[in-house]
């Protein structure tokens, strides 16, 4: 159903704050910066991907939920950003009635993979998804390839990862889809914190090699950049937060590259 050539990815852990919506904008920004076309859909209803790639609310003017509920073309519900390479599927607020919107559509789990199916502009599309595994975050795990986990680097780390692998396993089976976990990056982590050393073991002792070598450290640059509407490039390029991002995006590329061979 999916081009080839584009990879969708979404970017999920039904835990909030454990920096989904950080690392879908500056590893979308990252891979940006890399030259490749990317777009970051915001399918959270919080709109916080919006917010912090520098969209207003009242510069929304189609958002997912025009393309999810009313199905309308996502080609025209796509802005640019103030990044090079980057482009932006929006959300508001008007998207926390979408499930119940949706109800009594059979194929409702299908809307978004239907609506991105033509799309071939990009080469990466990630989704940055609500913490929850409800309808929308279904909707993302059905359009995607693979699914990013970034985990908080906190004592209940791992919790709730067992339900979303079990989620990603059902879903390929109703679907009959190959959607599959792309791996799991450890975020806010504290180097001089021997709680975020103990976590790191212990998460890379039970994922293995799914853990991405690339660590997102704990920076306040990191937390500050959404608030000017800017990505970690942008607010604050030469530091840790920036260098760790752009790692990641270089890990990212390497893995995807040996999958596709
Ligand atoms: P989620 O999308 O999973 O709810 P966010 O990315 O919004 O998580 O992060 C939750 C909060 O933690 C936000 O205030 C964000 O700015 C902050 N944050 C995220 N990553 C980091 C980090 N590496 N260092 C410091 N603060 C971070
Ligand atoms: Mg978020």
């Amino acid at each position: 159903m999916q081009t080839k050539s584009k990879r969708i990815i979404a970017i999920a852990n039904q835990k909030g704050g454990v920096g989904k919506t950080t690392t879908a904008i500056n590893l979308a920004a990252g891979l940006a910066k890399k030259g490749n076309k990317t777009l970051l859909i915001d399918i959270d209803p919080q709109g916080n991907a919006s917010t912090g790639l520098g969209v207003l609310p009242e510069d929304r003017d189609q958002t997912v939920y025009d393309v999810l509920v009313d199905q309308k073309p996502v080609k025209d519900a796509i802005i640019p950003t103030s990044i090079n390479n980057l482009s932006l599927l929006a959300s508001n607020t008007d998207l926390s009635s979408a499930d119940v919107e949706l109800m009594s559509d059979k194929g409702r789990l299908l809307r978004l993979r239907s609506s991105l199916a033509d799309l071939s502009d990009y080469k990466y599309v990630f989704i940055d998804c609500p913490p929850s595994l409800n309808l929308l975050t279904l909707n993302a795990f059905a359009a995607s390839d693979s699914v990013l986990v970034p985990l908080q680097s906190e004592f209940f780390a791992l919790e709730g990862l067992s339900q979303l692998m079990l989620t990603v396993k059902e879903l390929r089976q109703t679907l009959g889809s190959t959607l599959f976990i792309d791996g799991v990056v450890l975020t806010m982590f504290d180097r001089r914190n021997k709680l975020s050393q103990q976590v790191e073991l212990d998460v890379r002792e039970n994922l293995g090699d799914l853990v991405y070598d690339a660590i997102i450290p704990r920076s306040v640059r990191l937390s500050e950049a959404p608030s000017y509407g800017e990505s970690v490039f942008q607010y604050d390029a030469a530091g840790k937060g920036a260098a760790a991002y752009l790692a990641l995006a270089s890990e990212f590329l390497k893995r995807d590259k040996s999958r596709s061979k």
